[in-house]
């Protein structure tokens, strides 16, 4: 089945607002088994709107528009879209009363011209917006179906998961089932990765297993995509786990920090964090997930010297003889984390982001990185040659992953 998407919003063409309800609706498609044919944006007008969407209902049985449907004067979609139709708009008494006890809810008058929100067209099914105003609308055209989607994320995609892939699933279902899974491999790279995989998983990519390999920072996903069967896919699994296990620390939307607070909280044990150059991005990932609290006591921001002797205890002599960066340096970081808060363990990070600064001994993007347990602190040391916000991405994942190998491994 054909499905076209069609994001409205000039602030997308300007550059202002990153797309990314085509890369949310595109993946979760995908992972249901549909694909998208294809996408276009258009600014908020009304000409261009109705211009996209006319031959897009003709040519494709599902049409997926994104934003425009608020109350704003921007917001046009509505209306061109049940002229287009040809069908009369009208007033959506349940919308009306959930919009109204929306503003009582949130204690805020409401403006009259919210209410054209529970204006639909006359046969459209509206999808229930229980995180904003405006509903989404699908509607029928006679070749198939046009669905309204609100602009914000936030709104957008709770509607997305829970509304329109239950309705696909039941008037759309894809042709042929796919069942999709992701490993996520830290540590090695995509050519090593395909190179070492591709004999041993040749019985099942003859059978018509698909590998497919995405390099994002610091990390190579493994997207195995089996012609219906889980069972494939387990095989497959089973077979890369026996190469490359190791490399592997989850599946789909599995992150590190969710890993990693998992097995700390099953030991009840406890983590504390000394960063300098990821500046504090270690503990905001840990602080992201909900339950944090079990086992994050504290994260320090020491980025001077002077915060790292103050607050951490490293020594006057290590800065002076080895230098902020160093294997000295990392080592007191993270053991005074680890002692002063009585934490299982501790993560410290210490290196040169650039793009200015490092020497012939220590270049940018000298990094060294700590874990400090109660049977002694392992360093690493790695040259991560990146730019500044890449640097401290991957620098955070590469030391956190030192601690997933210590639990999981
Ligand atoms: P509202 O009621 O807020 O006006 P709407 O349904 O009319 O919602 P828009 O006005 O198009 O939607 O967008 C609302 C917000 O959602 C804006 O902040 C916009 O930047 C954001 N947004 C819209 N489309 C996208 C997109 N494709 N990707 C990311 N953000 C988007
Ligand atoms: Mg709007």
């Amino acid at each position: 089945m054909r499905i076209e998407l069609i994001n409205t919003g000039s602030e997308l063409l300007l550059g202002k607002v990153l797309n990314t309800h085509q890369t949310y609706i595109g993946q979760t498609l995908t992972d249901a088994g549909y694909t998208l044919a294809h996408q276009q944006t258009v600014p908020d007008t009304a000409v261009a709107i109705q211009a996209a969407i006319a031959p897009a209902i003709a040519r494709s049985p599902l049409v997926l528009v994104t934003g425009g449907l608020g109350p704003t004067s921007d917001d046009l979609t509505r209306q061109r879209i049940a002229e287009l139709l040809n069908l009369p708009l009208e007033e959506h008494p349940p919308t009306r009363d959930r919009i109204t006890a929306w503003f009582k809810k949130i204690n805020r008058p409401m403006p009259e011209t919210v209410l054209v929100q529970a204006q639909v067209p006359a046969g459209a099914i509206v999808l229930t917006n229980h995180h904003g105003t405006a509903p989404g609308l699908a509607l029928p055209t006679g070749q198939g179906w046009l669905i309204l989607l609100p602009g914000p994320p936030r709104e957008l995609r709770p509607m997305f998961a829970d509304a329109v892939m239950p309705f696909l699933a039941e008037k759309l279902a894809p042709e042929t089932p796919r069942a999709i899974r992701t490993l996520k491999t830290l540590g090695i790279g995509e050519s090593s990765v395909e190179e070492k995989l591709a004999a041993p998983l040749a019985k099942l990519t003859a059978a018509g297993l698909e590998l497919g390999f995405c390099a994002r920072v610091g990390e190579v996903d493994l997207r195995l995509v089996s012609p219906g069967y889980e069972t494939m896919l387990d095989d497959a699994e089973a077979i890369i786990r026996d190469i490359i296990g190791e490399f592997i620390y989850g599946r789909d939307d599995d992150t590190l920090e969710a890993i990693i607070l998992r097995e700390l909280t099953a030991r009840f044990q406890t983590l504390a964090i000394a960063e300098s150059c990821t500046g504090g991005i270690i503990s905001h990932r840990f602080t992201n997930v909900p339950g944090a609290s079990a086992v994050f006591l504290a994260g320090h921001c020491t980025y001077a010297n002077t915060a790292k002797q103050a607050t951490l205890g490293v020594t006057s002599e290590t800065l002076a003889e080895h230098g902020a960066v160093s294997e000295p340096t990392a080592r007191q970081m993270a053991e005074g984390a680890r002692t002063i808060h009585n934490a299982d363990y501790a993560l410290a990070t210490t290196g040169i982001a650039g793009p200015g600064g490092g020497t012939e001994e220590k270049p940018v993007g000298t990094v060294f990185m700590a874990l400090a347990t109660n049977d002694g602190t392992e360093i690493v040391k790695r040259l991560n040659r990146f730019d500044r916000e890449t640097f401290k991405q991957v620098t955070a994942q590469q030391t956190m992953d030192l601690l997933r190998r210590k639990l999981t491994i």
